[in-house]
């Protein structure tokens, strides 16, 4: 029998958009490697017209199409249930993959207990097994090593962010509705107490942003970070920090990457004024490409980095923000 990839959109942000276009290029070249198989895209929320009609673009064989008035806020667990249906709806998929953004964290586990197979997270590599099960490359130690595990049909894997391309080109689908059941006894235990807002920022979230600007001691204090800040949004990019700066308090422990931070691997990542300390790198040497500016010619970032700049940060940074802005502004400097 050929295999069946459904992938599961994270419609609800740009970021969660790009993250699910990745995962479906990546359940695309699975099955293409193996002969073709059936490519399913599972769109759930509510009043999702509009969305509807793009998602038929993005290059699946099929979408399903979840729409409830139950799905208007996301809820992991009432989200879980809501895959889990359609899923079923499906005779045995083989992966059930999920796209490098929060609500494919929130649901790997979730979906995988309720599905009684294998789950796991952050996936590099994915690759069907002749027993039909999958196998998964996936970082350990902040992306210092990795590891290779098998799980069994129906495995749900979700991607780490930026590992994967989108599908190309995306072909038309057929869309399909399906109809979340009545609530029963698989339906969804919690419910919504309260809502706490999410400070509002202007920046993507540090690990699904496909480029990262990140600042170090070199900066020399807190009252320089909008030279930073404004570095980061002329390149569209979310912000980092090393430990050193998250300890002083001059920034949040949200943005610290590294061993005891996040792990980020985005297409591009700015380290300014970092020294290169081996469990800062830990957190980012798997970046396609790394770009570091530091006084000191000898220290550690540039081992790593691809292209490095030796110089005061304070000085070269407005220039290079208002370069960056140029280019992108189509003006060539
Ligand atoms: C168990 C453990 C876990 C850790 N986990 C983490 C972690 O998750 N993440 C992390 O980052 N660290 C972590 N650390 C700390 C790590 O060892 C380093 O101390 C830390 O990364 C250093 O931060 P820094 O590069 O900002 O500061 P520094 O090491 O002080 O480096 C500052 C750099 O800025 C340069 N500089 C100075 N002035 C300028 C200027 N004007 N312009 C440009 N460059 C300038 C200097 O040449 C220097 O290279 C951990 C340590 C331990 C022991």
């Amino acid at each position: 029998m050929s295999p069946t990839a459904l992938v599961l959109a994270d419609p609800r942000s740009p970021l969660g958009i790009r993250a699910t276009l990745e995962a479906l290029g990546a359940a695309e070249v699975l099955l293409a490697h193996h002969g073709g198989g059936k490519l399913v895209l599972g769109l759930l929320g509510h009043s999702l017209g509009a969305l509807r009609e793009t998602a038929a673009g993005w290059g699946a064989d099929e979408v399903l199409l979840l729409d409830d008035a139950r799905l208007a806020v996301f809820q992991a667990e009432t989200y879980a249930w809501a895959a889990e249906t359609i899923v079923k709806r499906l005779s045995s998929p083989t992966v059930v993959v999920l796209p490098g953004s929060t609500l494919g964290r929130e649901l790997v586990g979730r979906l995988s207990a309720r599905l009684r197979g294998g789950g796991t997270s952050e996936a590099l590599e994915l690759d069907l097994e002749d027993t039909g099960g999958i196998r998964v490359r996936r970082p350990l130690f902040g992306g210092k090593a990795s590891e290779t595990v098998s799980l069994p049909a129906p495995a749900v894997v979700s991607l780490r962010a930026n590992a994967f391309a989108p599908p190309e080109p995306p072909r038309p689908s057929r869309v399909v509705p399906v109809l979340l059941p009545d609530p029963g006894a698989g339906s969804a235990g919690a419910h919504l107490l309260e809502r706490l807002p999410v400070p509002v920022s202007d920046t993507p979230p540090l690990t699904q942003a496909p480029v990262v600007v990140s600042g170090g001691r070199g900066l020399h204090g807190p009252e320089n970070w909008p030279l930073l800040e404004d570095l980061a949004r002329a390149l569209g990019a979310g912000l980092g920090a090393s430990r050193a700066v998250v300890d002083a308090g001059w920034r949040p422990a949200s943005e610290q990457v590294g061993q005891t931070g996040s792990s980020v691997s985005p297409q591009l990542y700015v380290a300014v004024g970092i020294s290169g300390a081996i469990q800062h790198l830990v957190g980012m040497s798997s970046s396609r490409c790394i770009v570091a500016i530091n006084t000191d010619p000898s220290a550690p970032i540039f081992k790593v980095a691809d292209y490095g700049i030796v110089g005061d940060a304070l000085v070269l940074l407005p220039p290079l923000t208002e370069a960056v802005r140029r280019v992108r502004a189509g003006v060539v400097p």
